[in-house]
């Protein structure tokens, strides 16, 4: 199990950082620019609601990798990655595992690859060792997804759990330092998809320098079976996939067409 309440702090240099990784996509299109080679992380504390891949939520089990191994095995599809394309570490909760992206990201920028973090934000802390971590990992990191769960504290805890301070904290830092993201929401009936809510998260975002897209992302149901599999009881029952209508509404008040500037760096 990792040490730290969970998040990883590995100190002894002579060992290579494991990463636990529940599983690879190789030709990802949806997590970041062009094709990617995608490993979801294993391990996130945060319960979304909405969440469609609880079998990542258990800590410290999942396929123990290395960063040279997996960077070996992602090298195989250099190919088809084109310009824009590259690596996304993604999850559960990526940065539950900043130790090993690290040293992922280092390794991968060394060889002139894309790099993209996928995270939630939900470990995000000024308090150190974290701190001067993530500092490291912003230099090793061409893009960040960053998925906003709810921009009311209160209604974010509600949803996931856990409050959304430290999130729009780390998304301050890192605008106010010049790491670029693009901004996800799930649209979810009945949770966020209120035009209050939206207009306030599309005026948040609006003062967050740093963005270069954003997505609305509708809510859907293909997560169902895996909580009746592991047993879980799934908390959105009855609750429908929301309209095209109510996405072009949300894609509207989040004026998702201002945001298209997603360049190579
Ligand atoms: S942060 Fe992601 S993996 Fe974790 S519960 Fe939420 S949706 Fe699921």
């Amino acid at each position: 199990m990792l040490a730290e309440k969970d998040i990883q702090m590995t100190t002894d240099k002579a060992q290579p950082v494991l990463g636990y990784v529940h599983s690879i996509e190789t030709f990802g299109s949806v997590d970041g620019p062009g094709v990617r080679f995608v490993a979801f992380l294993q391990g996130c504390r945060m319960r979304c609601q909405f969440c469609h891949n609880p079998d990542t939520w258990n800590i410290g089990v999942g396929t123990e990798w290395t960063a040279d191994d997996l960077l070996k095995e992602a090298m195989k599809y250099k190919a088809f990655w084109g310009k824009k394309g590259g690596i996304t570490v993604s999850g559960g909760e990526s940065l539950l595992q900043i130790d090993f992206i690290l040293d992922l990201f280092k390794k991968a920028k060394a060889l002139g690859v894309n790099t993209c973090l996928d995270t939630c934000g939900q470990p995000f802390s000024y308090k150190e060792p974290f701190f001067s971590k993530f500092q490291e990992l912003m230099q090793y990191t061409d893009v960040s997804l960053v998925d906003i769960k709810h921009i009311n504290a209160a209604e974010h805890k509600k949803l996931t759990g856990w409050t959304n301070e430290n999130i729009l904290g780390m998304i301050q830092y890192m605008s106010d330092n010049g790491y670029h993201m693009w901004i996800r929401h799930v649209l979810l009936p009945e949770r966020t998809d209120y035009d209050d809510y939206l207009r306030q998260l599309g005026a948040y975002i609006k003062t967050i320098k740093t963005v270069d897209k954003v997505e609305v992302l509708p809510y859907h149901t293909m997560g169902v079976s895996k909580y009746q599999n592991l047993g879980i009881h799934y908390p959105l029952e009855g609750i429908e996939p929301p309209t095209a209508e109510r996405v072009a509404n949300a894609e509207k008040l989040l004026d998702t067409k201002a945001y298209t500037g997603y360049k190579v760096r």
